[in-house]
């Protein structure tokens, strides 16, 4: 550390997007993925991206700039990279990275799953004993001198080692590393005295979640080794995404120079306790643990596009200012979560867009936080209403539903089905395009609707799957789509933010009470069924996850919210079974997403959420088979939701997790189908290793409940992916059928 450590800047944001205003990043990434494109140009655009964001943070007042927070894919993969721990099956392939990423032809990537509660996903790292770590610090230092080079001096940020290893494939297990872990990380902050750095950033939202007392050891273990370092920058250790709880004393009584607190999901809580446990041995708060520490304040919320109410921030702030020596204004969480500007969205209702801010108006609400003066209005937030009761639901017995369902649907055993949407062709979305640009009427966009449903069931025909979808056409994405066909919605033009890799979504803002003007899908779900004799389902999109991927009000209980949406949909399962939809499949694939990190909130949680998908699905009679589509590969900790949703059919990842669920939920009573095969990756399969999955499912499961299915929609893919894939998995499906007594 140099002798005078130099104060923390005054405002700062914990991270930034990086997909670029207009997808840029996309873009380029999916030039050099289909060979359009060569390296050196996608690393052209990278460099763009960056020296546009650290001109715009300048230019709007932030003091303290941010570096490291682009990502060619994903920051955890970038730290697998920093840190060395790239399995040495990628190490031959063509371009490592991205093989880790998304595979290769040979290669299957590496797991990914979602970030804490949010919807970006991550790049699970794999950490052994036989993990070499060697430091290679070419990213962060890149980063850095472009900035130099620039004129701006920047804080560069890492993923801590903590979270780092808890967030790898082995979990807590892989702690076992740490000390070798620390040692990069040693070697890092050295790299980084050396250049200059004032101030580095280590990123540890793994312990906003419950720690036991040997993580938090680790922790204890982890900060008191990097502090001891000689020659190094300040250490910022910032935890988002929740409150710190029990973390906090830890991480107070390591040298660590600055914590940042996420003050919207509750850090005052933990300050609070703090500040308590002061009082009980009668020391003023100012004398303990964080007098000597910089308390970097997130009170700019990185989560929602809401502006942030002064008075609330102001309140925040001064509790903060009586427990820490120093105190910085920044973000909850990195703005990653949020859309670039605000300015791109001039169709806005002018109210609602004075209610709203995005990652530019944020900055500048920092900004302004950190200008005003240091002692604010307080104000008591305003205590939630009571919860509405719970309708219960009133289909009959699953027996009574399998028995009526069949009879109606006469499938074979092991049946097969696909998730709901086919590929996305560029025509298709060309035209949705022209379509809100007003330059294609609405008649000529639905009859290329119509085209696509068409050649979607005569695909899935010809390849003979059982039952069939329409391929959602028709829909930009599973939640916009009923959001722009809801009230109370509003949608933007160009507000979208990172799910994975070069996939960006727009959520919808929900700012307003939800209700039905009319039928959304019913009348694509009859033009497919004129097409074909098969059975065809109905796609619909599940309460919990149309709220988890919106912008959602916060003047009402999340929980009444979904409640209000779970209302709309029950409506639409109601039409659709009147139109003569014998399949009707509701999805939560973000039904893990919205769970509390802390396990004392989430049984509170499930049993809202599991309460607002019946009211959804119940109104559907017996002979309606209802399914439901959940995609992460850690369901283990809410399995006994996901079987209280009581669906007839629930299909689910399994691909990417190596199968690890079946056991699981093989103790439901009904019927399950494991995702044979892996969308996410532009991978196909072959019908042999389809068959070897399923035979494993089949030591699992009893036949009569497998469906056969891929892990999740299809409209990533092409076409000529989805045929090849689906036609290897009827084979294997056929062939095990064929068997004698399967
Ligand atoms: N029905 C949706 C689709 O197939 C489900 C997507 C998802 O689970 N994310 O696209
Ligand atoms: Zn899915």
């Amino acid at each position: 550390m140099p002798a005078v450590q130099p104060a923390f800047p005054r405002s700062t944001v914990l991270g930034y997007p990086r997909i670029g205003p207009r997808r840029e990043l996309k873009r380029a990434l999916e030039a050099y993925w289909d060979g359009r494109s060569g390296r050196a140009e996608l690393d052209r655009v990278g460099a763009e991206l960056r020296e546009r964001t650290w001109r715009r943070l300048a230019e709007l007042g932030l003091e303290g700039l941010p570096s490291n927070t682009f990502s060619l894919y994903d920051h955890v993969l970038d730290t697998a990279v920093l840190l060395g721990a790239v399995p040495e099956r990628y190490r031959a392939a063509e371009d490592p990275y991205f093989a880790m990423a998304r595979g290769t032809q040979g290669l299957a990537p590496l797991r990914m799953t979602k970030w804490f509660d949010t919807n970006y996903h991550y790049i699970v790292p794999e950490v052994g004993p036989e993990t070499v770590f060697a430091l290679d610090a070419t990213k962060p230092l890149a980063e850095l001198r472009q900035a130099r080079a620039l004129g701006f001096e920047t804080r560069p940020v890492v993923l801590g080692p903590v979270t780092f290893l808890l967030l790898s494939e082995r979990g807590a297990a892989a702690l076992d590393r740490l000390d070798d872990v620390l040692g990069c990380y040693e070697e890092l902050l050295g790299v980084l005295a050396a250049e200059g750095v004032a101030w580095v950033q280590l990123d540890e939202p793994a312990l906003v979640a419950d720690r036991t007392p040997g993580e938090l050891a680790a922790v204890r273990r982890a900060y008191q080794r990097l502090g001891a370092v000689a020659a190094r920058p300040g250490l910022f250790v910032a935890a988002a995404y929740g409150d710190l709880g029990e973390a906090l004393p830890v991480l107070a009584a390591t040298p660590v120079e600055a914590i940042g607190l996420d003050l919207v999901r509750g850090g005052l809580d933990g300050l609070a306790a703090l500040a308590d446990g002061l009082q009980a041995r009668s020391a003023p708060a100012k004398a303990g643990p964080l007098a000597g520490k910089t308390v970097v304040a997130g009170v700019v919320s990185g989560r929602d596009v809401w502006r942030t109410e002064p008075g609330r921030a102001a309140y925040a702030l001064r509790v903060v200012r009586e427990h820490a020596g120093d105190v910085a204004v920044g973000t909850s969480c990195s703005l990653l979560h949020v859309p670039y500007d605000l300015a791109a969205e001039p169709d806005l209702d002018p109210g609602l867009r004075a209610r709203l801010a995005f990652a530019e108006q944020k900055v500048a609400e920092v900004v302004e936080l950190a200008r005003a003066a240091p002692e604010g209005e307080a104000a008591a937030p305003a205590p939630s209403a009571p919860a509405a009761p719970v309708a219960a639901g009133e289909r009959g017995p699953y027996e009574v539903r399998a028995a009526a369902q069949a009879g109606r649907l006469r499938l074979p055993p092991l049946p097969t089905t696909t998730i709901g949407s086919f590929p996305q062709t560029g025509e298709l979305r060309a035209a949705r395009a022209a379509l809100a640009a007003g330059t294609l009427s609405r008649d000529v966009y639905e009859e290329q609707v119509r085209a696509e449903i068409e050649r979607a069931i005569r695909t899935q025909e010809r390849l003979g799957l059982d039952v069939l979808v329409h391929g959602e056409p028709e829909r930009n994405d599973m939640v916009q789509y009923f959001a722009e066909h809801l009230d109370g919605f509003a949608v933007t033009r160009n507000g979208w933010v990172q799910s994975y890799g070069s996939r960006c979504t727009r959520p919808p803002i929900l700012h307003g009470d939800v209700s039905r003007p009319q039928p959304v899908t019913v009348r694509w779900a009859r033009y497919a069924r004129s097409l074909t004799d098969r059975p065809v389902k109905g796609m619909l999109t599940g309460p919990v996850t149309i709220v988890a991927w919106s912008f959602v009000r916060d003047d009402l209980p999340l929980r009444d919210v979904v409640f209000q949406v779970a209302e709309a949909v029950r409506e639409e399962v109601r039409d659709l079974e009147a139109a003569g939809v014998p399949i009707i499949q509701v999805d939560e694939p973000a039904l893990r997403e919205l769970l509390p990190l802390r396990r004392a909130g989430q049984a509170g949680y499930l049993e809202w959420a599991v309460a607002a998908y019946r009211r959804a699905t119940s109104g559907a009679g017996d002979a309606t088979q209802i399914h439901t589509h959940l995609c992460y590969s850690d369901a283990d900790q809410i399995l006994a939701a996901i079987d209280a949703l009581d669906a007839d059919v629930t299909t689910i990842e399994s691909a990417r997790s190596g199968g690890r669920i079946l056991g699981a939920v093989g103790a439901f009573g009904r019927g399950l189908g494991p995702g044979v095969y892996d969308i996410h990756s532009p991978r196909v399969p072959g019908a042999g290793e389809i068959e070897e999955l399923l035979r494993e499912t089949l030591k699992a499961l009893p036949a009569g409940r497998v469906w056969v299915n891929p892990d999740c929609g299809l409209k990533t893919r092409t076409y000529e992916q989805v045929e090849a894939a689906l036609a290897a998995m009827v084979t294997a499906a056929r062939r095990l059928r064929a068997e004698p007594a399967g």
